[in-house]
């Protein structure tokens, strides 16, 4: 997905962690692990023990202070700039899904859009869900209500995820972080058992919504646009949204533990199957709403 080259991107929309920035606070001891995925939502499932989650160390009692020590990505401009860049990408991007769900969610929804929190990091990060690393992949930590995404990132969704890359893919990534937050907003999140696993569990059914609201953003990203009426980006093609299918196959939870462990453990999954999350990016994308996207409305063989 190309950016207009004329779009503003320009402001405070994403912070960076600043180099000073105190991290790694450690109170939560054994059961750390368990905290901190119960509270944030990632992109990634598979099988926790074949991706390395041994920086988590959650806890509650995070020294988390927004604002210290960070930094505003000053030097990004205008889309010509998001299409060179990754960290103006981000902005640009928050800034177009900010304004697709400015006005999606009252329409469809009733309710005002309160903008989420968006964080950019290097090898780990300090937030009100406790401590983390690069390694648990881009999340959504409810209680701050904030993505964090370290970009290289990206590099592995190609790399080791084996995704075919493109900047839709990395596109889809914001998508459905920021989906997350729709669903803290709307009380999704509060109201399911995210404690099971398994191909139909409340936890797969949260993520592939994800999925699906990630997809309906691609469908109308082409109607965001700036405060001077300028389109943030222009139109995917059809091999650009192949890039988002390819990014949502490759963190499905069959791929990760097939790749990862050579095993497919359904009963473990928290993410859903490569199959499922395209099939709800699909859902999303086609019919753009959010009743389409209540996978929490149909039986399992149908999610
Ligand atoms: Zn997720």
């Amino acid at each position: 997905m190309t950016f207009n080259k004329d779009a503003d991107i320009s402001g405070n929309r994403v912070r960076r962690a600043g180099a000073g920035r105190a991290t790694g606070v450690a109170v939560g001891g054994v059961g750390g692990i368990g905290l901190l995925i119960l509270l944030v939502v990632q992109l990634l499932g598979g099988n926790a023990q074949d991706i390395d989650l041994s920086g988590l160390t959650g806890t509650n009692q995070a020294e988390y202070a927004p604002g210290e020590g960070e930094e505003s990505l000053v030097d990004c401009l205008d889309g010509a700039d998001a299409n060179e860049r990754v960290e103006c990408r981000m902005q640009a991007t928050a800034l177009s899904l900010d304004a697709f769900w400015e006005t999606t969610l009252p329409d469809q929804a009733g309710i005002p859009y309160e903008l989420p929190g968006f964080e950019l990091f290097t090898a780990q990060v300090s937030t009100a869900c406790g401590a983390a690393t690069s390694a648990v992949g881009p999340f959504y930590c409810p209680p701050d209500r904030t993505v964090y995404l370290d970009t290289s990132f990206f590099a592995e969704l190609s790399g080791k995820f084996g995704a075919e890359g493109g900047p839709l893919g990395e596109l889809y990534v914001v998508a459905h972080e920021f989906g997350h937050h729709i669903q803290n907003q709307l009380g999704t999140m509060d109201a399911v058992n995210r404690t099971g696993t398994g191909p139909t569990s409340d936890a797969v059914r949260l993520e592939l919504q994800a999925d699906c609201y990630a997809g309906m953003w691609v469908r109308g990203a082409v109607e965001t646009k700036d405060a001077n009426g300028n389109s943030y980006l222009l139109a995917p093609t059809q091999q650009e949204v192949e890039q988002a299918l390819s990014a949502a196959a490759a963190v499905g939870d069959d791929h990760i533990q097939e790749t990862f462990s050579g095993q497919v453990q359904p009963d473990t999954w928290t993410h859903g199957s490569s199959v499922q999350r395209q099939n709800w990016f699909v859902t999303g994308y086609n019919e753009g709403t959010l009743t389409a996207c209540d996978t929490f409305a149909v039986s399992g063989d149908q999610l």
